[in-house]
This record gives C-alpha cells, sequence and structure tokens, in this order.
C-alpha cells in the first residue's frame, strides 16, 4: 500500500504548488493526476496572474479591488493574505524560470484586467497557465527522490479513519483498470473546479467536480456554490474563450447597432467592469434585441494594433479563424456569456484545511473565499498558487507530529464492486453522455446570468431525476485499459452532486449579489444575506443548508458601480 506523508489529489497549479512545498518543507509527497500534469486544465489559462508589484501599486488596492469584485462575499483576512503574499510569488515563479512579459525598458510588464483600479496583470502572451505548469513540473522533477507522481491514476473515494480523519483515497490506475489503497497522514484536494456540468462551459472535459463531491460526500462543508461565472467572451455554440487580455489590451464590446453599449451599464470602467456587470449588461442587450440574431454581441480586437494582437494574443488569433472564421484582426468576432468557474468549492481556512480534519484543499475545488460573489480576472492563478503553497507548507508541518495511519483496506472492495456494478449494467438504457447534456443544458437554462424562483425549482426537478437515471446509465466499453466509459459514468455522479449544491444554494440566496442575478430579488440585500451559504450532504436527500458569517478586516461593504 503507498504510504506518504502527504497525498495530493490533482497535479494542476494548485497540486503542483502543493507538492513542491510539501517537498521543500521535508514530507513525502504523492501527486496523483486522471490526467498527464501537464494536461491539467491549469495549463488552458490565458491571460495572466495579478499582484501588486509595480513599486506605484499596492496589496491594499489589490485588496479592496478584490473585494469589491467579490460583492463583499469574500472572506476579507483571506483576501490579505492572497494579495499581500501575491508580489512574492510572482518573484518566485520569474526564478523558477516563467518567461514573463517584460516591457520596452526589459522590466515586467502588465496588462490591465477587469475590476482593477491598476494594470497588475504578470503575462506570457495568452499562454499564462501553459507557461507556468510546465515550469512547476520542470521543478517537480528535482524532488523526484521524495515525490512519487501517480500520472493518469484517477481517484475514486476519500478515506476516513473511525475517528473521521481524511487518511488517504482510494484510486484506479488508467492504464489496467487496478485499483490501489492510498495512506497518507493529511491528503489535499487539487481537483479543479466542476465547469462540465454546463453545457457549454470554457473547461475542458475533465473539470468534473471530482472533488468537490468527494469531499462533499464524507461530510465536508460546501461554500458559494451558488457562484458560478460567465465570463462575457466566449464563442457561440462551443464555449470557447476569448480571453479578457483581449479588452485588456483595448478591445470594444459592441451590440448589433454599432453602439458601444458599456457607456450605459459601466462608464467609468467600460469593458474592464467586473465580470458579472459586464456579463449581465452583455446578456440584456441580448434579450433587449439589440444582439445578433445569433444570441450574441459583438467584440472588436481591431481597435488593437495588429502587431500587438499578434505579439500578446497569438492563441485568440488562432482561436477565431480555427472556431469561428473570423480573422480577429480584422473584423468583430460573435461572443456571449458563457460558464467559466465556480467560486464556491469546498469551504476552507487560508491553509487550505476544510471541516474535515486531516483534509485540505486548494485551487478551483476549494472556497477560502476570495472570490466571494465574483472572482477577478487572473485572481484565480494567484488563488492556486497562493493557497496550494500554504496548503503543502501546513500538511507538512502537521506530518512531522504524527504517525502513519492505518487505512481500512476493505474499502477497496467497496470501490470495485461499484465500478463493476458499472460495468454489469445492461446495454440499451440512457447514455451517460445523454444524462450529461440534460444536466448541462438545464443548468445553462436555469442557473445562469439570470435566474428567479420558478427556474431554479425546475432545474431542481431535473437534477434530482438525473439522479436516479444516473445509476442506471448504460456504457459500452466493458474492459480494463484506459475504460474511459466507467471514468464518465463516476464523474456524472460528481457533476450530478455539485450541481444539486449549486441549484439550492441559488434556490436559499433571495438577492442579487456578484454572479448570482435574481430577477425576482433584483437588489443587493446586506441586512439579511451579507453571509456565505453552507451545502452539507445529507444522505440521498436533498442537501442541508446553514450559514456563516463573511469576514471583514477592514472594508466596509459600499455601492459597487464601475
Ligand atoms: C480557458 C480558461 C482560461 C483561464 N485563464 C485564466 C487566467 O488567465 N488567469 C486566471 O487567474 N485564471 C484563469 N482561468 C482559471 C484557472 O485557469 C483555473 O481556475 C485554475 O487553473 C484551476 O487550477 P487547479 O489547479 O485548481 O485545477 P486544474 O488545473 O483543473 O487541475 C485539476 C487536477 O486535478 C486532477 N483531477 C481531477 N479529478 C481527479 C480525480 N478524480 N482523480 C485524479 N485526479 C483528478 C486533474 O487531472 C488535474 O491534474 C482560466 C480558466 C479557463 C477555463
Amino acid at each position: 500500500m503507498p504510504s506518504h506523508d502527504v497525498l495530493i489529489i490533482g497535479a494542476g497549479l494548485a497540486g503542483q504548488r502543493a507538492a513542491l512545498a510539501a517537498a521543500q518543507a521535508g514530507a513525502t509527497v504523492a501527486i496523483i493526476s486522471k490526467v498527464h500534469p501537464v494536461r491539467s486544465h491549469s495549463v488552458a489559462a490565458a491571460g495572466g496572474i495579478n499582484a501588486a508589484l509595480n513599486p506605484e501599486d499596492t496589496w491594499e488596492s489589490h485588496a479592496f479591488d478584490t473585494v469589491k469584485g467579490s460583492d463583499y462575499l469574500g472572506d476579507q483576512d483571506a483576501i490579505e493574505v492572497m494579495c499581500r503574499e501575491a508580489p512574492d510569488e510572482i518573484l518566485w515563479l520569474e526564478h523558477a524560470g516563467v518567461t514573463f512579459h517584460r516591457n520596452e525598458r526589459g522590466n515586467l510588464g502588465t496588462r490591465a484586467f477587469g475590476g482593477a483600479s491598476a494594470a497588475r496583470t504578470y503575462y506570457v502572451a495568452d499562454i499564462t497557465g501553459h507557461a507556468i505548469l510546465h515550469v512547476l513540473y520542470e521543478q517537480l522533477m528535482k524532488h523526484s527522490d521524495t515525490v512519487d507522481r501517480y500520472e493518469e491514476w484517477f481517484t475514486t473515494d476519500l478515506l476516513q479513519d473511525d475517528d473521521g480523519r481524511c487518511v488517504g483515497a482510494i484510486c484506479r490506475n488508467l492504464r489496467d483498470g487496478h485499483l490501489e489503497v492510498f495512506n497518507a497522514k493529511s491528503v489535499i484536494l487539487a481537483s479543479g473546479g466542476a465547469g462540465q456540468a454546463y453545457r457549454p462551459t470554457t473547461n475542458g472535459l475533465i473539470v468534473t467536480g471530482d472533488g468537490i463531491a468527494q469531499a462533499y460526500r464524507i461530510g465536508a462543508r460546501l461554500m458559494d456554490m451558488e457562484m458560478i461565472q460567465y465570463h462575457p467572451t466566449t464563442l457561440a455554440g462551443n464555449g470557447l474563450l476569448i480571453t479578457e487580455g483581449a479588452r485588456g489590451e483595448g478591445a470594444w464590446l459592441l451590440n448589433a447597432k454599432g453602439e458601444r453599449f458599456m457607456e450605459k451599464y459601466a462608464p467609468n470602467k467600460m469593458e474592464l467592469a467586473s465580470r458579472d456587470v459586464v456579463s449581465r449588461a452583455e446578456q440584456t442587450e441580448i434579450n433587449e434585441g439589440n444582439g445578433f440574431p445569433d444570441g450574441t454581441v459583438a467584440l472588436d480586437i481591431t481597435k488593437v494594433p495588429k502587431r500587438r494582437v499578434l505579439e500578446a494574443l497569438r492563441e485568440i488569433v488562432n482561436i477565431g479563424r480555427d472556431f469561428a472564421g473570423v480573422d480577429i484582426t480584422s473584423e468583430p468576432i460573435h461572443i456571449h456569456p458563457g460558464q467559466h468557474y465556480i467560486m464556491g468549492g469546498v469551504k476552507t481556512d487560508v491553509d487550505g484545511q476544510t471541516t474535515i480534519p486531516g483534509l485540505y484543499a486548494a485551487g478551483e475545488v476549494a472556497c477560502v473565499s476570495v472570490h466571494g460573489g465574483n472572482r477577478l480576472g487572473a485572481n484565480s492563478l494567484l488563488d492556486t498558487l497562493i493557497f496550494g503553497r500554504r496548503s503543502g507548507e501546513h500538511a507538512a508541518g502537521q506530518s512531522r507530529q504524527m504517525s502513519m495511519p492505518t487505512t481500512r483496506s476493505t474499502r477497496v472492495d467497496d470501490a470495485a464492486r461499484h465500478i463493476q456494478e458499472i460495468i454489469d449494467r445492461p446495454s440499451g438504457g440512457r447514455r451517460v453522455a445523454a444524462i450529461k447534456d440534460e444536466l448541462g443544458d438545464t443548468l445553462n437554462q436555469y442557473v445562469a446570468v439570470f435566474r428567479d424562483e420558478e427556474g431554479l425549482k425546475k432545474a431542481h426537478e431535473i437534477v434530482r431525476r438525473l439522479k436516479e437515471e444516473a445509476p442506471k446509465a448504460s456504457i459500452d466499453d466493458r474492459g480494463a485499459v484506459f475504460n474511459q466509459d466507467v471514468i464518465g459514468a463516476i464523474e456524472l455522479g460528481y457533476m450530478l452532486d455539485c450541481a444539486e449544491a449549486i441549484v439550492v444554494g441559488a434556490l436559499e440566496r433571495k438577492e442579487s449579489r456578484g454572479a448570482q442575478f435574481r430577477t425576482d430579488f433584483p437588489e443587493r440585500n446586506d441586512e439579511e444575506w451579507l453571509k456565505h451559504i453552507d451545502v452539507t450532504a445529507n444522505g440521498d436527500d436533498v442537501p442541508t443548508v446553514s450559514y456563516s458569517p463573511v469576514t471583514i478586516t477592514r472594508w466596509e461593504p459600499q455601492e459597487r458601480t464601475y
């Protein structure tokens, strides 16, 4: 049985940063990923990472922008930690080998991003996630004596001892289908978001909410789950992202009448208001008949000098050409708001500790909460790195004071039985993909930019029905080697758990704040709703809802305008 001080599930930016920190603190580490680590979804991150590193900027200004961006739902102690530690993290990355853009004076250069009062986004063209992920992977190699990498292993369940402490996980080797129990003093979940519960989404096929659901199933508290970010610029139909970097470089948003409509909604920040504000503005234009017949508005990148586009936005030149047949350097491209990010997740403190002893969470799977009701662009990469590192350090520190726990290996028999039951399902039933598509369309229709009670109740009914159908969904592949059908069936269960927590949270919050805009409760209501909504599992029943306070350190809630 593999035994390590720290077991990390997920090898995106949060997981790899946690692994490096734990290894540097002297712990033995296992890091598990269902895909090769550099194919983790962090590789898609485009526009950049925020830090107040410029001498004219301050971490307090970054923190205030983040608090305001969160619509005052972010916990200010956590936001202070993230923004204070950001400059050193950027320098650490630079020294580790990330080739951040440099300006004509040779200094680290920045671009503007939404909701920020200063240009503080550091970037590598529009492949920032790719650049950072590869450097971290390279750094991990240096620790190969203490860090064991389990690439293309899939975690199915988290394990607890008799006292409820998380002491490991059950994982399936995707190459041959065999199951193994991993034993650990601490477990760090770094398994990313849940975007695939929606259709379309900017998130890759692997982003299926596994960690959120696994933690929820063993009793962890989820928080702010109703807060789903719709990114303002995604391609119609396929959800592909056009990075906010385009607007940061000067692109305009136009309706079908050629009007620069953000003048009406955010006269000061225009296209660079926060994402919830811009997405709502676009959707309002589209709903009021000012959009194009394909349900979009236009992003005009021709405002940015062509030379600069080819230097700093070259990936979206390719995306425009290959997926929309548009040369973005010479004509506007049609876009609309699309699902992009989940602000909620497994509730943690600033060291990544969840409500389950021994279980940590970092990155998009977690809710610290630094994003509250709305994440600012380029704050997620920062979140993964700061809280990935802090979780790794804390877990390593704890492991020094502990002996290796023992895990009941009989749990592996339950997991094996569950997989066999999926394989043995009679063929001809409703397929996993059909259920997943219905789930995605439902959330995209009723739990999107605008929501109301009637739609949310309908969404909840559909999710409950799909939860009954999912255990009977049939698969085709009955083999052991790289059986993605089996994995898809398990992931469907995770997405349905996440979906129910999202819908229940959205129904509960009877106000409009950040990404949650209730047309039946259109105002923010601090008196009643300046609090987090926590969701916990309740067997097979509807989840239990409770509340926790928002931490306010120095910024009292104000009216939010851009
Ligand atoms: C197109 C796009 C562009 C973006 N651009 C930016 C940007 O410019 N700036 C910014 O700040 N943010 C950006 N974001 C958001 C940001 O990229 C993500 O929030 C962040 O990278 C998530 O990192 P993570 O480490 O938490 O998870 P991920 O990178 O998603 O990694 C999850 C890991 O968990 C593993 N895993 C999951 N489930 C299992 C399981 N059951 N068993 C084993 N392993 C598992 C996966 O294999 C993977 O290794 C962007 C997001 C998208 C979709």
